[in-house]
């Protein structure tokens, strides 16, 4: 597998990630951005892409997917390498002073310096707690759906009370031979027109509701799933035939890969120094709400900070012979946007 030579190494495209690509190219220091997710964003888009934040600097509100999007465009124009869908599973250190970081895919990519902007760690989706579960997954049990015809004619039960679960239950239903959306509570926690045209389509008979009622158990061979077992609030069982679980009980972070790399670690978090945000690996730096040190605040500005000192700090790795005058950016200005405007999908590339 061949090695890919960059300047920062970048895990997490979570809002820091991204405004980390911008302070590194505004110090001319390429950046190769690392996720699990094959979606830009981290948590803001994981967990809460329509809902309003209301202290970014500058921002009297701006919603979370729209934040994600200006950090793109704002990134765009140093042309980030993003490799989505692949987690930084291992660190070397090279006798040179390099560093390798290697992703679940094999790929390797060695720079001057690695920021981690990895957040709680990698979301991943929660897992309902049934026996055998594991068993179903990829082909019976799904925790999201990547393409919806592949969902033509199945029997579908979705469990959850969230916007996810409705909206996806409205979305399936022309598609899926059959939608049972089960639910812990009677009302559902999503946008109020989501839920009319869902209540809209239980009335004509398109799709079933069974709340308030929790998941049980599956029923199959242990890897072919024929049914889905539903308890009710008295305690009564009953068999929903489906073959396929959509599951939507929300994200959670786990530090995961990370917590096998060489680091000082308070619980989840990296410790860090300040103001330069290095952790006890040299050229490793932690940034964001993966940072601690005393008196941290997760916020995403306080994350924009640390990212910027990071980067002024990794300056003399990748430009060892050169002074760093420090210039604002009305001074310094920013490139040119690359030609035509470069999308979330235009900007990633899979070197795998
Ligand atoms: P994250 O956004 O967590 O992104 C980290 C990324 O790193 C993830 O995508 C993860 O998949 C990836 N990753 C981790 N480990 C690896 C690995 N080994 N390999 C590859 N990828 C990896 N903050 C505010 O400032 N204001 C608010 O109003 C606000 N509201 C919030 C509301 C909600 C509902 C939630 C959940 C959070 C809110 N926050 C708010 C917190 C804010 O979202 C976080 O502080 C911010 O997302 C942290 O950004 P980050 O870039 O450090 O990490």
């Amino acid at each position: 597998m061949n090695v890919t030579e960059t300047d920062v190494v970048i895990v997490g495209a979570g809002p820091v990630g991204l405004f980390g690509v911008f302070q590194c190219g505004m110090l001319r220091m390429q950046c190769h951005v690392v996720d699990s997710l094959a979606e830009i964003g981290g948590q803001c888009t994981a967990l809460y892409p329509d809902k309003p934040i209301y202290d970014i600097p500058g921002l009297p509100g701006v919603n979370a997917g729209d934040l994600i999007g200006n950090l793109v465009r704002q990134a765009a124009p140093f042309l980030p390498i993003y490799h989505l869908g692949q987690t930084a599973d291992r660190v070397e250190h090279e006798t040179d002073g390099r560093i390798t970081v290697t992703l679940s895919s094999g790929v390797k990519l060695r720079a001057a310096a690695v920021i981690l902007a990895a957040g709680g760690g990698t979301l991943r989706p929660n897992r309902p707690p049934l026996e055998g579960v594991e068993g179903y997954e990829g082909r019976h049990v799904i925790y999201r759906v990547d393409q919806i015809d592949a969902l033509r004619g199945r029997h579908v039960v979705i469990a959850g009370g969230g916007d996810s679960a409705v909206d996806w239950a409205n979305a399936l239903e022309p598609v899926a031979a059959s939608v049972t959306v089960v639910h812990r509570r009677p009302r559902f926690r999503a946008a109020p027109a989501s839920v009319e045209a869902m209540m809209a389509s239980v009335e004509r008979g398109r799709i079933s509701l069974a709340t308030p009622c929790q998941l049980h158990s599956l029923e199959g061979d242990g890897s072919a799933m024929s049914g889905v077992v539903i308890v009710d609030d008295t305690g009564t069982t009953r068999t929903l035939a489906a073959d396929t679980l959509l599951a939507l009980f929300g994200i959670s972070p786990h530090l995961g890969p990370l917590s096998d790399w060489p680091l000082a670690l308070d619980g989840a978090t990296v410790k860090v120094k300040l103001p330069s945000c290095e952790t006890t690996l040299p050229g490793v730096y932690a940034v964001g709400d993966i940072a601690q040190y005393e008196g941290k605040l997760k916020l995403i500005l306080t994350g924009f900070a640390e990212v910027a000192a990071a980067a002024h700090a990794i300056y003399p790795r990748v430009h060892p012979n050169e002074v760093l005058h420090f210039e604002h950016s009305t001074t310094r200005g920013v490139p040119a946007s690359p030609p035509g405007d470069v999308t979330r999908q235009e900007a990633v590339e899979a070197l795998s």
